[in-house]
């Protein structure tokens, strides 16, 4: 099975992708995890796309289309967690064959209070949140053991450039797919658990 996973900012895409991988098996392939990492590099494509992601703008589709589908290259199992994000990203993966995709939809006032206690830890993709998801010791990632921070693209500015690109850029991304009729949508109001739960049902997984 072949997934993509949208929705807002802080809509909960990382930690419901997290959930999948963990009971169903799923290669988790990040986006932003994959981009992130590119930006650690000191190289003129890491620089820029460490400005970018700062600025809460999109990278080159070609870019991140390249680095998706080297990454998913004869795999068969796996979901993209916020891939693609822009029309012209959902046209040139087209041959991958898709099966479904997921959109969690959250009222924008719902998710800005989410921001204000997300924590992400250093090493992965692992996200938490102080009061509604908090790790077993604080400040420590349960999954790998590394710190947990504060993203840098987690501040009010930043949250509104990310939100103007996801109703300019991603919701036609949306249309596309349930034209297409591959389109499931999922209440993402609520926390982890129940949000869960309505996903593994509208995925016919449970
Ligand atoms: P995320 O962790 O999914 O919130 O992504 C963090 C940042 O990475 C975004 O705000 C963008 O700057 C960049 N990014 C993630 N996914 C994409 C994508 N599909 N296309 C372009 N840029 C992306």
């Amino acid at each position: 099975m072949k997934l993509i996973v949208l929705g807002p900012p802080g809509s909960g895409k990382g930690t419901i992708s997290e959930r999948l991988e963990k009971e169903f098996g799923f290669l988790h392939v990040s986006a932003g995890e994959l981009l992130r990492t590119e930006a650690k590099k000191n190289t003129a494509q890491g620089r820029e796309t460490k400005k970018t992601i700062e600025a809460g703008k999109l990278v080159p589709h070609q870019l991140i289309v390249n680095m998706i589908k080297a990454t998913v290259k004869n795999k068969k199992k796996y979901l993209l967690d916020g891939f693609p994000r822009a029309l012209e990203q959902a046209q040139a993966i087209e041959d991958l064959k898709i099966d479904s995709v997921l959109y969690i939809q959250i009222q924008q006032d719902l998710v800005i209070q989410r921001f204000a206690g997300r924590l992400v830890c250093l090493e992965g993709h692992h996200s938490y949140h102080i009061k509604h998801l908090p790790p077993k010791k604080a400040g420590i990632c349960d999954i790998d053991g590394s710190q947990l921070i504060q993203r840098a693209d987690d501040n009010p500015t930043v949250i509104k450039e990310r939100f103007k690109i996801f109703h300019t850029e991603t919701e036609p991304v949306i249309n596309y797919y349930r034209k297409k009729q591959i389109l499931k949508t999922v209440d993402g109001s609520g926390l982890p658990d129940a949000v869960y739960e309505r996903v593994k049902r509208v995925l016919g997984l449970k």
